[in-house]
């Protein structure tokens, strides 16, 4: 029997990605030309299914890097000209102000210890571009969705970036309140890791060719302006990881027949019975006391250094959850709640931890 990864990132591979890397060798899709018709049509139906899925609207590109990380760089380097502005409220976020800090950007932040979620005011001035972690993978924070479009009402000048890369495709987003929105495919697409998809609108566009006029965007790699030009031709300008760009493609294809409505039904379900449980238990608490903010697709929860323990009671059964971040390694446990695990796995895991 495989185990079943309930790991943050990387977790397990969405249900039918099997059959899919075994159709991917036989069509030689790794091996194709990433200059070839063939690889764009296998872009396109990336795009084109994951607009669908998502509800992207026009206006919107999507472009391919690497990984989430990657793409931090890419909105330092093209589209803050001079300073931005970082709501931290843990690891992941805190990383997207280290890059930016240490590009030599003005940086400005607002950090609440982990668990919490800052409030929405900022200094009264302007940014070119205002960062926030969407669901904050280390601590299980989400951050409501109303106080993001707040965020936005009252900066309209800046670009508000939002990193959703685990709580996509469950969160449903509207996208007009962000500007760009970025997300890596080894957490709730279950995919094999090495593929980052970076959303942004015309807006993103015309900021980063301004600032290339004034010679501000750092020469590096690819500029912002270069990955668009080549998107548009259904291409990257290096070569790409075209399997995950592929399973990207069939990925979406099948959430669409399941249909995402109900993919975001049953991870709220999920959820559910997984905090409800925590509430309960004498051993195991959920870490965000706050039920407004606690996210659903990643549940921390604090174990009084008894993490190995349990990780290990769970793994002799095949089902695999992630210890704390960092710091929090041997306090904590981290359980992710992905499209791709089943009520059943996760009922059957919240009985084994509601025994234990
Ligand atoms: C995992 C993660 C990242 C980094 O993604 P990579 O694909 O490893 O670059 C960034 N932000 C959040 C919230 C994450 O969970």
């Amino acid at each position: 029997m495989h185990k079943i990864f309930f790991s943050p990132g990387p977790s397990a591979l969405y249900f039918t990605i099997e059959q899919h890397i075994k159709n991917a060798i036989n069509q030689d899709v790794p091996s194709i030309s990433h200059r070839s018709n063939d690889f764009k049509k296998i872009y396109q139906e990336a795009v084109d299914n994951l607009k669908q899925l998502l509800g992207i609207p026009d206006g919107y590109h999507i472009v391919f890097t690497n990984s989430a990380t990657e793409i931090w760089e890419k909105i330092t380097d093209n589209l803050i000209a001079e300073n931005s502005f970082h709501f931290i409220n843990g690891a992941f976020s805190k990383k997207f102000y280290s890059v930016a800090t240490n590009l030599g950007k003005q940086t400005d932040k607002s950090e609440v210890p982990w668990g919490e979620l800052p409030s929405t005011s900022m200094p009264d001035k302007s940014y070119d571009v205002i960062g926030l972690a969407h669901n904050e993978t280390s601590t299980g924070v989400s951050f409501p969705l109303d106080q993001i479009a707040a965020i936005r009402q009252k900066h309209q000048e800046a670009i508000l970036a939002i990193d959703a890369v685990s709580s996509l495709p469950v969160v449903d987003l509207d996208y007009a309140v962000a500007d760009t929105v970025y997300f890596s495919v080894q957490k709730g697409f279950g995919l094999p890791a090495g593929l980052g998809i970076w959303i942004l609108n015309d807006r993103c566009i015309e900021k980063s060719a301004k600032m290339a006029e004034k010679g501000l965007v750092r020469k590096s790699t690819h500029s912002l302006q270069s990955l668009v030009d080549y998107a548009r031709d259904y291409q990257t300008p290096s070569t790409p990881n075209v399997l995950d760009i592929y399973l990207l493609a069939k990925v979406c294809a099948d959430m669409l027949e399941k249909g995402i409505g109900i993919i975001r039904k049953e991870s709220i379900y999920k959820a559910a019975i997984m905090y409800n449980m925590l509430d309960k238990h004498t051993r195991i608490f959920p870490f965000v006391t706050n039920k407004e903010i606690r996210s659903d697709t990643i549940i921390v929860a604090n174990i009084n250094e008894e993490t190995e323990t349990l990780i290990d009671f769970l793994r002799d059964k095949k089902l695999i959850i992630g210890a704390g971040y960092g710091a929090k390694k041997d306090k904590q446990i981290r359980i992710a709640n992905f499209p791709t695990h089943s009520k059943e796995q996760f009922e059957q895991l919240t009985d084994l931890i509601e025994q234990w």
